[in-house]
């Protein structure tokens, strides 16, 4: 079996696992207890925040825990826009394909009266910096622009992004959730206010995340209650799983460039072994993209039969995100890199593990190769483009 849908989600570390028994069963205390075992689940805790804060260069009471990426995301657009209003400033700026957990609440600020320009991520799912500063406006609040994409895997120029931002006052936000324990994120030196993270995407446990808010960002809190993270997010702390996170993003990080390095050269083998497949197309640029992702269309089939076959033989990929997938729209993340209906459905993504082996990198590629062949042996649009009554695209 090759699990390779990692950017869906990953296997939580030993290492974590072991952080979360143990304070699940000894220091299972409220942290707002004043008694020992109270206490002790409140040092895990700050333990936690210092350490997390830490890795990414930020001060411990710029980390807000929730309950994981998408709550993070919803908290950050949701607090400068609750600023910008404060301001009379209602324009946000993100892009064409950020994450449904970034696109729905600013669709639904939309409807409360903001306006959302969505920078165009072009053919290499990259975002320009220069058009970034054109799309500012005088009442822009926030700009929310994703590190990595969760489907194509593309890096974006946040540290530019961020000085433009920076420049012209605004707030940045970024949604790291792909990034965070993969590649190196410094908050201070990429210019980020904002930032979110999950840590079920680096071998954390599921269901726990946090927010980076740069001092000074007034949050507004989602859930109200008790008074736990500063009044800002209530609610009894999961600290087996906050503490677990800590112990996954520390060992992460610790062995990150090594890491990247090897998963990126299986990555490079894998899509050279895919491109020999003919009207196939990488999508998303060749460099600029997470170590573990390749992410294919391959002309005149459907993803969707495909990734059923490859389970077959024993592979876990994805067709689009796991939010998209099960729904027959396309996905918009590669509509947005310009990629036309028909071509979108036939897409494969691959988000390798840290563990691939050459030899596993091998047997994806004669099995994609060989499915590819027969699924295109009974497709009528492949028959189309075969016998000419329809143009190949790719
Ligand atoms: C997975 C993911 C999320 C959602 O995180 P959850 O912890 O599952 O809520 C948000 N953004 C990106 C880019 C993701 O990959």
């Amino acid at each position: 079996m090759i699990y390779a849908d990692n950017a869906a989600t990953t296997r939580i570390s030993d290492a974590a696992l072991n952080t979360f028994i143990t304070l699940s069963r000894d220091t299972y205390g409220n942290a707002s207890s004043l008694y020992t075992v109270g206490q002790r689940a409140k040092e895990a805790l700050e333990q936690a925040r210092a350490d997390i804060a830490s890795v990414i260069h930020a001060e411990p009471r710029e980390i807000l825990f929730t309950s994981g990426g998408s709550e993070a995301d919803n908290q950050a657009i949701r607090s400068a826009a609750v600023l910008g209003l404060s301001k009379g400033k209602k324009h946000i700026i993100s892009s064409a394909f950020e994450h449904h957990a970034v696109l729905h609440t600013l669709n639904k600020l939309e409807k409360e009266g903001f306006s959302v320009t969505l920078l165009p991520v072009h053919e290499d799912g990259l975002v320009r910096p220069e058009e970034l500063e054109d799309a500012i406006r005088e009442d822009t609040c926030l700009v929310t622009i994703m590190y990595a994409n969760n489907e194509i895997g593309t890096i974006q120029p946040i540290r530019e992004l961020g000085a433009v931002c920076r420049k012209h006052g605004v707030i940045f936000h970024t949604d790291a959730v792909q990034a965070i324990g993969h590649i190196p994120v410094d908050v201070e030196a990429d210019n980020i206010d904002m930032l979110s993270a999950s840590a079920h995407k680096f071998h954390g446990p599921k269901g726990v995340g946090f927010l980076y808010a740069k001092k000074g960002i007034r949050l507004t809190n989602l859930i109200e209650g008790g008074a736990q993270e500063r009044g800002k997010r209530a609610g009894t702390e999961n600290i087996p799983g906050i503490a677990a996170m800590a112990t996954a993003l520390k060992e992460a990080i610790a062995s990150l460039s090594e890491r990247a390095e090897y998963v990126a050269a299986r990555r490079d083998r894998l899509i050279a072994g895919l491109s020999a497949i003919p009207h196939s197309a990488l999508n998303g640029d060749a460099t600029k993209r997470l170590p573990s992702n390749v992410n294919f269309c391959f002309e005149g089939i459907e993803g969707e039969s495909l990734l059923l076959l490859l389970d077959d033989r024993g592979i876990m990929a994805s067709s689009g995100s796991a939010c998209t997938s099960g729904s027959l729209d396309p996905s918009h993340v590669l509509l947005a890199i310009g990629r036309v209906h028909d071509v979108a459905h036939g897409s494969l993504r691959l988000s390798l593990g840290d563990d691939i082996t050459d030899d596993e990198v091998d047997y994806i590629i004669k099995n994609v190769s060989e499915v590819v062949t027969y699924l295109r042996g009974f497709s009528p649009i492949w028959r189309d483009l075969t016998a000419g009554k329809k143009p190949f695209i790719l």
